[in-house]
């Protein structure tokens, strides 16, 4: 393998990092712990969400599902509603879906090699990587956006981070520089030292234990590294959403989102996507939709316009315009499951908030809540 640092160069940086974490890093209650299913739960929830969010998160999870076998116990439902807020679901269902896997296949025991983790749904190199190093104490490297953006200023690198050649030789300096004695301090080290001083905008360059090696920083501009790149346009998406209540129970209706795609397994008002000029009161989408899915016949007593709401959604900016009815069910109100494989249901009031559901459709019942008032 080409090495990128001399043999000097790479002991100077491991126990030059190792020696300022000691120092400095955050007590974070995943933090010394080698149960190689907390470091798992904590690396998933950590993948695209910030630290701040995972701690209103990770300690509540680990209460209700402290091990393996709690978490396949687990139906999925439960499973969503303690995700409710963290986003990017398919993380959860994931995990979930895994942890079945392991106690089913594998004796409860998760498995010990970076290999036999990457067979895990959900389990990428990163977090391979973080479970084998950290919680198995293997010299494996990992390579995040943090990890990128050191990398690329210490050596002042040109490439994008995810052009494929870039990506590789991102993974082989993670491979070469990884500390044989504590893979995972070290691994750890080095998103901390991303997050904290190597910042994307302004790096605290004067704090940083990696400078006296650090290419970006010799040069005068760090910040050049890694290249960025434009973000794409979010794609604009207009949906109709309609809150349907049962005038004779008083009860909400909502069905659940297919099993793959997109919030996966959340449910929702019913909601239809729609031409974006359409308005919620001329499109028939949302009536055929009612027809299509419920197994049973209701009868509009009336219905009203709510108002719109915008809510932005990884590539998409999406436009909810969100109406009201009040729906006769002759008695027929029921869960059930439409000739469409959704399942739907009618939830008590004052237990919506326990059904697992995307932040868009709180927006959509926050402004149907608002506008009763
Ligand atoms: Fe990042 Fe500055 Fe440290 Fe280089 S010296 S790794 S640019 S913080």
């Amino acid at each position: 393998m080409n090495t990128e640092f001399s043999e000097a160069e790479r002991e100077a940086i491991r126990s030059e990092l190792l020696e300022w974490y000691d120092r400095n890093k955050r007590a974070l209650p995943w933090r010394g712990v080698d149960d190689p299913y907390a470091v798992w739960v904590a690396e998933v929830m950590l993948q695209q969400t910030q630290v701040s969010t995972v701690l209103d998160y990770y300690e509540d999870w680990m209460e209700r599902f402290p091990d393996v076998e709690a978490l396949a116990e687990a139906s999925r439902d439960e499973v969503l509603e303690l995700w409710q807020g963290l986003g990017f679901y398919r993380r959860a269902k994931y995990l979930h879906e895994s942890a079945e896997r392991v106690v089913e296949e594998f004796d409860a025991e998760i498995p010990t090699t970076k290999d036999g983790l990457l067979e895990l749904k959900g389990i990428g190199p990163y977090t391979a990587g973080a479970i084998a190093s950290i919680a198995h104490r293997l010299p494996e490297p990992l390579v995040d956006g943090n990890v990128e953006r050191v990398f690329s200023r210490l050596r002042a690198i040109q490439g994008r981070p995810k052009e494929s050649s870039t990506k590789k030789r991102l993974w082989d300096i993670a491979g070469e520089l990884v500390d044989p004695e504590r893979p995972g301090d070290f691994n750890q080290a080095l998103m901390e030292l991303g997050s904290t001083v190597c910042t994307p905008a302004s790096p605290s360059c004067m704090l940083c234990p990696l400078r006296s090696q650090c290419r970006g920083f010799e040069q005068g501009d760090p910040e050049l590294y890694p290249p960025t790149r434009k973000r794409p346009k979010q794609r604009p998406v207009s949906v109709a959403t309609s809150v349907v209540e049962c005038a004779e129970t008083g009860q909400f209706l909502v069905i659940r989102r297919p099993d793959e795609g997109v919030l996966s397994g959340l449910w929702e008002f019913p909601t239809v996507e729609i031409e974006a000029d359409e308005s919620v009161e001329i499109t028939g989408e949302l009536d055929r939709y009612l027809d299509r899915s419920l197994p049973f016949d209701i009868q509009t007593r009336r219905k009203k316009r709510v108002g719109s709401l915008v809510h932005h959604f990884s590539h998409l900016k999406i436009t909810l315009n969100v109406e009201n009815r009040v729906v006769d069910t002759d008695g027929q109100a029921r869960n059930f499951t439409s000739h469409s494989d959704r399942v739907g249901k009618w939830v008590d009031e004052s237990d919506l908030d326990e059904v697992p559901m995307s932040a868009a459709m709180r927006k959509v019942y926050r402004k149907y809540d608002e506008d009763r008032e």
